[in-house]
C-alpha cells in the first residue's frame, strides 16, 4: 500500500491545529500509520529540506522548520501522496483553494502549517529519515 510522509509544521501546532488535520486525513480514508512529535534542529530541518538548500528562502524556511515541535506523520492508502497534497492545498496560500488545509487556514507562503512528501522517491526518502522500521503500524 501506498504510504507518504505528513508533517504538521511548527506554527500549525501553536495555533492548535493538530486535531483538525489529523480528522481531515482519517475522514477522507486514509490510515494513520505513524506518529509522533518531534522538535527537529536545524540540522534535522535543513536534511529534510535538503532539495531546496539552492533557493534564497532556504535559511528561512530551516529557522521556520526548526522553531518549535512538529507533528511528523506517515499516512497510508491508494494515492495518498497525490491525494494528501490535494487535501494540503498549493503551496502559496494564495493560491490554495478553500477547503484544501493551506487554504483554509494560512496566508503566508513562509507559514503554510503542513508539509506533504511530493512523490514516490521523497516519501520513501522522508518516512526513512523520520522514523524507525518499527516505529510504523
Ligand atoms: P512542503 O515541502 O513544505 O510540503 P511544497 O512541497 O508545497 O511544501 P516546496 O517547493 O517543497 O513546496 O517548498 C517547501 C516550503 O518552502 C514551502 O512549503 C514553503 O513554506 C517554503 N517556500 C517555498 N517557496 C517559497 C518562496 N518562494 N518563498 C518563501 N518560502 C517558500
Ligand atoms: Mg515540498
Amino acid at each position: 500500500k501506498e504510504r507518504t510522509f505528513i508533517a504538521i509544521k511548527p506554527d500549525g501546532v501553536n495555533r492548535g491545529l493538530i486535531a483538525d488535520i489529523i480528522a481531515r486525513f482519517e475522514k477522507k480514508g486514509f490510515k494513520l500509520v505513524g506518529l509522533k512529535l518531534v522538535h527537529p534542529t536545524e540540522d534535522f530541518a535543513a536534511e529534510h529540506y535538503d532539495d531546496l538548500k539552492a533557493r534564497p528562502f532556504f535559511p528561512a524556511l530551516v529557522k521556520y522548520f526548526a522553531s518549535g515541535p512538529v507533528v511528523a506523520m506517515v499516512w497510508e492508502g491508494k494515492d495518498v501522496i497525490l491525494t494528501g497534497r490535494k487535501l494540503i492545498g498549493a503551496t502559496n496560500p494564495a493560491d490554495a483553494a478553500v477547503g484544501t488545509i493551506r487554504g483554509d487556514y494560512c496566508i503566508i507562503m513562509g507559514r503554510n502549517i503542513i508539509h506533504g512528501s511530493d512523490g514516490a522517491d521523497s516519501a520513501k526518502h522522508e518516512i526513512s529519515l523520520w522514523f524507525k522500521e518499527n516505529e510504523i503500524a
